[in-house]
């Protein structure tokens, strides 16, 4: 694989962002790739670590020069990003991202962006429940869709060079319109985590079962919870905060069918259950098939498939 990029800049090093530069590097996407983050204590993991060319002490060191700038932060933190690092940005350069919410950032990011500089939100639908600069590995992207949300009057070529880093490390890329992205999330993101909070939540305050039984008899379905439950608390605040109407749209839904399905166990409808319950293996059928996740008795949970 080329070099697609001079110079990167990830802005925040977390999960997402040592990700893409492990993967950066493993295809030689680009010259070189600098880092920062905000506090000290991150920086010098990063350091440590090795994770980036140059470690920066400051935002605008770290923007400056970069034909690329990926903001890496929590979605309610990216217009404040996008201000601090505006003036600095080069001609011609392209700033992206990689929240999980695109209506959002593009209103909190897009008065920021000065003339002549792209804009070209993205989102990889790839991740752990980890966080931080130690948690990233080249393979987290590998098989894994990368959603790109062009803005209105996106350079087609700044585009094909952001979709060619992408697919550098090794995913796959579809272009979507930003409304669409967070409605199509809600569904298969949001919802299904803040779903696995709750359930992790009520069993937390079951007293009948204590939790040692919890624990001990988990791989009854609720680890699998429990797992998705343990996400970074700051970014799923602001995935909330920030995509509220196709979250509580998908809750409404949600909400109806538990009520349908409450129903058919409380009048002993076994084939109204029965129904449902062939209906959702299918989908789990196609999503094997679609190759986004594996058949294996631990449900994928390997490094590679989060
Ligand atoms: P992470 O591991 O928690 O890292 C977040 C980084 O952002 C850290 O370097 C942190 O700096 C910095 N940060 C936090 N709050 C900030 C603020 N207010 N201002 C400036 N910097 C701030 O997060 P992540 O999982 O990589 O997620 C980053 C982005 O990717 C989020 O927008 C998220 O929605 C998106 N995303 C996440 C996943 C996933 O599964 N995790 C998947 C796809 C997309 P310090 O370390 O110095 O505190």
């Amino acid at each position: 694989m080329s070099q697609v990029y001079d110079r990167v800049a990830l802005i925040g090093l977390g999960l997402i962002a040592s990700s893409m530069f492990w993967a950066i590097k493993r295809a030689g996407l680009a010259g070189e790739v600098t880092g920062y983050a905000r506090s000290e204590a991150t920086r010098d993991t990063a350091r440590r670590i090795g994770l980036c060319d140059r470690v920066c002490d400051t935002v605008q060191e770290a923007v400056e020069g970069a034909d690329l700038v990926v903001l890496c932060v929590p979605v309610g933190a990216m217009g404040t990003v996008a201000q601090e690092i505006a003036p600095l940005l080069k001609p011609g350069a392209t700033v992206t991202d990689v929240g999980s919410v695109k209506r959002h950032v593009i209103e909190a990011v897009s008065p920021h962006i000065p003339e002549g500089v792209h804009f070209i939100p993205a989102h990889p639908l790839a991740g752990t429940e980890h966080s931080g600069p130690e948690s990233g590995f080249a393979e987290l992207f590998d098989n894994r869709w990368s959603l790109l949300v062009p803005v209105e009057g996106s350079d087609p070529d700044a585009i094909a060079r952001l979709r060619a880093l992408w697919e550098g490390m090794g995913a796959n890329v579809d272009e979507m319109d930003a409304d669409h992205h967070d409605l199509v999330l809600a569904v298969t993101s949001h919802a299904p985590h803040l779903i696995a909070y709750t359930m992790v939540g009520v069993a937390d305050d079951l007293r009948r079962v204590t939790d040692s039984e919890v624990i001990k008899y988990s791989a009854a379905g609720f680890r699998d919870f429990t797992r998705i439950a343990a996400s970074d608390p700051t970014m799923w605040r602001d995935v909330f905060l920030t995509n509220k109407d196709a979250t509580l749209e998908i809750l409404g839904r949600f909400t109806e069918e538990l009520f349908a399905l409450q129903r058919a166990i409380r009048t002993g409808d076994g084939e109204h259950l029965f129904d449902y319950f062939t209906r959702t293996r299918a989908i789990r059928r196609g999503i094997i098939d679609a190759g986004q996740d594996t058949d294996a008795p631990d449900f994928g949970r390997g490094k590679a498939n989060p």
